[in-house]
């Protein structure tokens, strides 16, 4: 029997002031799923993730979450229930310390603690005094998704985690992805790096110009040159 569907996000459209930017967005995420959303610069990646999460200004359509009709919850209310955003460029303040950082974010009962994130990230637990803003580009990676953790989530949305960290880096962020998703965490992955999506996505979604116009498998969309043509064309 299919798993249970968590997020639901069916006919979104959203808005920044005039410009309509999601322009009828459909996604399923089915529970202990990795959902990866493709798209070039400016799809509507980022947008989509802000959409699901309360953070645009203007949204219409249905989105539902583990069964309960969220749309227009502010983020806070969202987050409660368990759909918990790592933002590009991470999010994290940079004047307090990691252990600051975790702390603000943390919730009791949250099924990862602080301690959990110290052991999944040990260079984090060495560094647990130095401020946000003093951490390499990986760590700060780190500090973003542990402080996603600590709240608790069901759903966890990565907006481009890989962006600008070394090869070597990224690697272990696959490895972390992959734990994640072991442990039965549901994940939608926004991310550029193909390799990435194919290592540890179940089903690809393509976005352009608001739209998802292709969902499919790794296999499916390495064997669909023409889509990847038309739709990924990275610059
Ligand atoms: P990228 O890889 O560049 O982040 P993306 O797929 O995440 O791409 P979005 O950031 O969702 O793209 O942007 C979608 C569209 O919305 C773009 O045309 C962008 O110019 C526009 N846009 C994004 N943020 C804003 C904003 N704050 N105000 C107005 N328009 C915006």
């Amino acid at each position: 029997a299919a798993r249970p569907v968590l997020l639901e996000a069916r006919g979104l459209n959203g808005w920044y002031g005039k410009s309509h930017i999601l322009q009828g967005v459909d996604i399923t995420i089915r529970d202990g799923e990795l959902v990866a959303l493709l798209g070039r610069n400016g799809a509507g990646k980022t947008t989509t993730m802000r959409a699901l999460t309360g953070l645009l200004p203007r949204v219409e359509g249905r989105l539902a979450f583990a069964g309960e009709d969220v749309l227009g919850l502010p983020t806070h209310e969202i987050a409660k229930r368990g759909l918990s955003l790592v933002p590009e460029h991470r999010g994290i303040f940079g004047t307090l310390t990691v252990e600051e950082n975790l702390a603000l974010a943390a919730r009791s009962g949250a099924r990862w603690s602080i301690q959990n994130v110290y052991e999944m990230f040990p260079a984090l637990a060495g560094r647990r005094r130095t401020p946000g803003g003093k951490l390499s580009g990986g760590e700060q990676q780190m500090l973003s998704i542990g402080r996603a953790l600590v709240t608790g989530p069901k759903v966890l949305l990565l907006d481009e985690p890989t962006e600008g960290l070394a090869p070597v880096i990224v690697d272990r962020l696959v490895d972390l992805i992959r734990d994640l998703k072991a442990s039965g965490l549901s994940m939608l992955l926004v991310e550029q790096n193909l390799d990435v999506c194919m290592a540890v996505a179940d089903r690809l979604l393509i976005i352009d110009g608001g739209t998802i116009v292709w969902e499919g498998s790794g296999a499916e969309l390495a064997a669909a040159e023409e889509v990847r043509g038309r739709h990924l064309t990275l610059e």
